[in-house]
């Protein structure tokens, strides 16, 4: 498995980081998870492409991680695909169909395929990944994914958006790589999103084994403090943590 940061922003733009938006590659199935502001960008710049990704799968429906669905429809219309799969949590068919209600000229262009998950009915086949899911501590229903490829491969888990806790460190357990959010540094009052302590505290505190995680979802409040925020972290918890880029590929095989 593959997996390329295409945004590790939010929703407060930095001109550094798009938006939510991952690339998931295995054999020649290609993933899509989340379209924030600017994820299609950087989906143009993989070599897969917006025209190589047929399933897109939400983590909720906040903003910044659903706003370049009406885009990526377009783009993949105006490339001559004809489909899309889009997956998501409760609602996500209401959300589809109501962007598609106020932006006519996009109606009827793509075959459109909408499944909604429930976490109790994991794990789901969803483009030839194994997708478990579990709900998150955050401002809106919100799915974490736990991915895998039935090779012998470790499995890549994302948090989407969410504060820090065990049950979600656990989660990953097994897991190579963890994409956490980690929106704020330490001295930023927050809800729903962790800050550098909480999450080291959750990490270490989990009766979980992680390969390495990947700070993303980064605030522009993160800008210019990553040694201070993983200092932060390392107090508690003594793992692999780094800060996530646009472009960054990993590759787990
Ligand atoms: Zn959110
Ligand atoms: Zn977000």
């Amino acid at each position: 498995m593959q997996i390329t940061f295409l945004g590790t922003g939010s929703a407060m733009p930095t001109g550094e980081r798009f938006q939510t938006g991952l690339l998931l590659e295995s054999d020649d199935q290609n993933l899509l998870v989340d379209c924030g502001s600017g994820a299609l960008h950087g989906l143009a710049r993989t070599n897969v492409g917006y025209e190589g990704v047929d399933t897109l799968l939400l983590t909720h429906h906040h903003l910044d991680h659903v706003s370049d669905i009406l885009p990526l429809l377009q783009a993949r219309w105006l490339a001559g695909e004809e489909s899309l799969t889009i997956v998501g949590p409760e609602g996500t068919d209401d959300l589809v169909s109501r962007l598609l209600d106020i932006h006519e000229p996009m109606q009827d262009r793509l075959e459109l395929t909408i499944h909604e998950l429930d976490p109790a009915d994991c794990p789901f086949e969803i483009a030839g990944f194994e997708v478990n899911a579990m709900e998150t501590r955050h401002s809106m229903y919100c799915l974490a994914y736990r991915f895998e490829t039935g090779d012998a491969e470790p499995p890549f888990v994302f948090s989407a958006d969410s504060e820090a806790f065990e049950e979600l460190i656990e989660f990953a357990d097994g897991a190579a790589v963890l994409a956490h959010d980690c929106s704020f540094p330490d001295d930023v009052d927050v809800s729903n999103h962790p800050t550098p302590r909480s999450l080291g505290q959750a990490l270490a505190d989990a009766d979980a084994e992680v390969g390495r995680v990947y700070l993303t979802h980064l605030y522009p409040h993160t800008e210019g403090r990553h040694e201070e925020m993983l200092d932060s972290i390392a107090d508690s918890y003594d793992g692999d943590v780094r800060f996530a880029e646009d472009g960054l590929t990993i590759s787990l095989s």
